[in-house]
């Protein structure tokens, strides 16, 4: 079984639309290029998105 990103807005997977990869509070995210415009022009409106952000795998604090 393959991880695929998804998109946090519009939830399409990078096998449908190229994504982006950003950071929200140094959390690791994807976006769509066609979502990417609302991220910038309305932030607010995927702001909900960010924190509602379920995430698949955590990273882990690397403790070496
Ligand atoms: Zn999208």
């Amino acid at each position: 079984m393959t991880t695929s990103h998804k998109c946090i807005s519009c939830e399409k997977e990078e096998t449908v639309v190229p994504l982006v990869s950003l950071t929200f509070s140094k959390i690791p995210a994807w976006i769509c290029t066609q979502c990417l415009p609302t991220l910038i022009h309305n932030p607010a409106q995927l702001e909900s998105k960010f924190r509602d952000m379920d995430i698949e795998n955590p990273p882990k604090p690397e403790l070496n």
